[in-house]
């Protein structure tokens, strides 16, 4: 499977999957057409599926155009389906697609918007999270409570450790400096950060990222271990909690 992340907007990624053999040819997230379209255009590809997270502008906003240029289908939650644009093959949390030769597991990931889902590729351990997990980070909670998104971050901590994580903006910087402020003695974050500056120095996307890393350097990850805990002073308190905490510290960042 060739994952290739497209630039859109500001810092939004959409991600162009090729499956090998098959030759199904995919999008996550279109934000916006015309990008995927040169893509598309120089390496003389068609479109047979778009694939969305959640139902935001930012996320959506190519489908129409798309779907017409090159008849694709439109692929989303089901909860979601009078909201996302265009949307003809409708999925259910756990349900199993497939796409190509590869088979994609949806897991229902609601807190950011209350239809948000991940796409995960099986056999690659390829990980879509959309606005659900940033590398470093999480998404602001929209629609959805805290309780929420953390049982939702913590499915996804469920993945097997070598899932190559997919995350919908490009917010990474930003992220590393609010984690170091607060897990100040982190050494893999340091490491991390030291390879985001060189990435974003070249303007190169820092996606993918790998979960173990997440696991051991994403705050929001972490709100389970009791260093975090002691370092944002609530030794002994939830988990859920903590993860208030650190999600209203970061709305203020
Ligand atoms: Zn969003
Ligand atoms: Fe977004």
């Amino acid at each position: 499977m060739h994952v290739i992340p497209i630039p859109c907007l500001n810092d939004n990624y959409a991600y162009i999957i090729h499956e090998k053999y098959s030759k199904i040819v995919g999008v996550v997230d279109p934000s916006e057409s015309s990008p995927i379209i040169s893509f598309l255009n120089k390496n003389k590809l068609k479109l047979d599926y778009i694939l969305n997270t959640h139902h935001h502008f930012d996320h959506i906003g190519g489908n129409e155009e798309l779907k017409k240029l090159y008849n694709a289908k439109v692929v989303g939650f089901h909860g979601d389906k009078h909201r996302i644009p265009g949307i003809n093959v409708t999925l259910k949390d756990n349900e199993k697609w497939n796409f190509g030769n590869s088979i994609i597991k949806i897991l229902h990931i609601p807190g950011h918007t209350l239809g948000h889902i991940c796409f995960f590729f099986e056999k690659e351990k390829i990980a879509f999270t959309g606005d659900t997990l940033f590398s470093l980070g999480c998404g602001r909670i929209f629609e959805g409570d805290h309780k929420q998104m953390l049982s939702s971050l913590n499915r996804i901590k469920k993945l097997p450790r070598d899932t190559k994580i997919y995350c919908g903006h490009e917010y990474t910087y930003k992220n590393a400096e609010f984690c170091t402020k607060y897990d100040f003695d982190n050494s893999l974050l340091k490491v991390k950060f030291e390879e985001i500056k060189k990435l974003r120095l070249k303007n190169l996307p820092t996606t993918p990222t790998l979960l173990e890393d997440e696991l051991k350097s994403n705050i929001f990850l972490r709100c389970d271990q009791n260093d975090i805990k002691i370092k944002l002073n609530m030794k002994n308190e939830e988990e859920y909690k903590v993860f208030r905490k650190v999600r209203d510290l970061k709305d203020i960042f």
